[in-house]
């Protein structure tokens, strides 16, 4: 069995990358603004995770947001807002949906904290929507078995590609994988030889 070495605790990270301060690699990032408002439904234990990829896309994106989630108190969000989250009801993303400036809802979290923030939003009137299948396949983002459990900000990449604007979703896409990667350094498994090397502390 492969052995992972937790990242170490007493080097400071950067709060928006999520990496060890000297590996940080925020500098480079562009700013974009988008036609498409993404809004990260962002659950309370998510906030306080060294590495969150709602943080990263709001570095890049100037029209993104992060709202925090209450259960007992939820957010309003616009009416015709879409909420991308795979509820039995929903129904493949389209394209035309994203012509004007709309209004994509993510839920920020791990799966059970997902499924719970769309479950508490399921009799509102927000639009239901899924990621295309197809379309996680052509950006080769899984990080699991089940293509729909992909990182927030991923999921907002591929929002913002089938919106039409290529390079706020290749920005965002580029630098979820650079995080990626240097959160694996950062705990010695090389993302190429997906094999331990010596930890980095
Ligand atoms: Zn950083």
């Amino acid at each position: 069995m492969r052995r992972v070495y937790p990242a170490s605790t007493s080097i400071p990270r950067c709060q928006v990358c999520g990496v060890h301060e000297h590996l940080c690699f925020c500098a480079g990032f562009p700013v974009l603004a988008t036609r498409t408002k993404i809004v990260f439904l962002q659950h309370p234990q998510e906030a306080r995770k060294p590495t969150n990829s709602a943080r990263l896309a709001c570095r890049i994106l100037s029209d993104a947001s992060i709202v925090p989630w209450s259960r007992v108190e939820p957010p309003r969000l616009g009416d015709d807002a879409i909420l991308l989250y795979p509820s039995p009801d929903a129904t493949p993303l389209e394209p035309h949906e994203l012509a004007g400036s709309a209004t994509v809802v993510i839920p920020d979290g791990t799966w059970s904290q997902a499924s719970r923030i769309a479950s508490v939003l399921r009799n509102t009137p927000l639009r239901r929507r899924i990621l295309p299948t197809g379309n996680a396949t052509t950006w080769t983002v899984r990080q699991s078995d089940d293509p729909e459990r992909i990182s927030s900000a991923q999921a907002a990449a591929m929002a913002l590609h089938l919106a039409g604007e290529p390079e706020a979703a290749t920005s965002l896409y580029d630098a979820v994988r650079e995080a990626g990667r240097r959160i694996l350094a950062m705990r010695g498994i090389s993302a190429d030889r997906r094999d331990p090397i010596a930890p980095i502390e």
